[in-house]
């Protein structure tokens, strides 16, 4: 066994890691701050279940990180084994170590760190019967954790993040998507060019406002792909967007509440433009 220059131990090409103050254990901790998230362009999923599937869908991976007492798994063996073979790094640590990166007293058993996955705009081209999500400056990371696993449970081709957004790459979304952050294209637009691409790409926009005076379930969701345009929590949907869109839709309400949870509204309005297209038939 070497010692190697961040003074970590190696076993074969697992490096094994105790210390807290570890270099490589201080830069994962750091991918806690979007600055260093942004300048990695990387980000940490946790669970066993996440990275095997991260891996199966091809993400680049280029940290892996388990305890000690899981190290025979055959599953853990497994994703080192193709960790290794793809080039990133193999880290066996302590509980202490894991409890740290992931800032939790019972952490996940196995955790990786990959690099970010962003789709561009103009390389979104909606077909027949595929439905978008598009967020006007999302604030809240659990909300958008659960619109992205809503919108892949509900069979949507990608999330549109405009302007000024959470990152859909925090630990604290990436917690909340439960794996759907692997399952569907991200895609990052101003509101101009939202507009823009909009006009060439052949969808029906269904904006969601408080005033708008469309009964949700009345719109005809099988014309064109659909975009589901949805307004920040606070504010709603500023003007500029609103009045571009093909349909103001309102899902109607009783009660106290003035207005829905953002994440339930898109929830609702995703299994209204899809029902036609989902069934209680086996999954593929
Ligand atoms: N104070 C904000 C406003 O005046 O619009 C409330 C925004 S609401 C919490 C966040 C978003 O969820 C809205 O912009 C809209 O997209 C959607 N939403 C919530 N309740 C809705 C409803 N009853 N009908 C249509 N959209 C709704």
């Amino acid at each position: 066994m070497s010692q190697d220059h961040h003074g970590a131990r190696r076993v074969g090409q697992v490096k094994e890691v105790t210390s807290l103050s570890n270099p490589i254990v201080k830069d994962i901790k750091a991918l806690a701050n979007k600055k260093d998230r942004d300048e990695t362009k990387s980000f940490m999923a946790e669970g066993l279940k996440l990275v095997i599937d991260a891996l199966e869908l091809g993400f680049e991976i280029k940290t892996l990180v388990y305890a000690k007492n899981v190290k025979d798994k055959p599953q853990v063996v497994q994703a080192a084994t193709k960790t290794v073979a793809r080039g990133g790094l193999v880290l066996e640590v302590s509980e202490k170590v894991l409890s740290s990166i992931t800032r939790r007293d019972n952490p996940q058993m196995v955790v990786g760190i990959f690099t970010q996955r962003w789709t561009s705009l103009r390389d979104i081209r909606p077909k027949a019967g595929e439905t978008y999500v598009a967020l006007d400056r999302v604030r809240d990371p659990g909300n958008l954790g659960t619109i992205i696993r809503t919108a892949d449970a509900a069979g949507a081709s990608g999330v549109i993040l405009i302007g000024e957004t959470t990152d859909p790459y925090s630990m604290e979304t990436v917690r909340a998507t439960m794996g759907s952050v692997f399952a569907l294209p991200l895609v990052k637009a101003s509101p101009a060019d939202f507009l823009a691409w909009k006009k060439g790409a052949g969808v029906s926009v269904v904006a969601t406002h408080l005033a708008g005076a469309v009964d949700y379930r009345t719109i005809d969701y099988r014309k064109k792909p659909v975009v589901l345009l949805m307004g920040n929590e606070q504010q709603g949907l500023p003007d500029e967007l609103a009045r571009e869109a093909d349909a103001l839709a309102r899902i109607p309400q009783a009660g106290l509440a003035d207005s829905l949870n953002l994440a339930i509204a898109t929830g609702i309005m995703l299994f209204e433009a899809r029902r036609h297209l989902l069934t209680l038939e086996e999954r593929e």
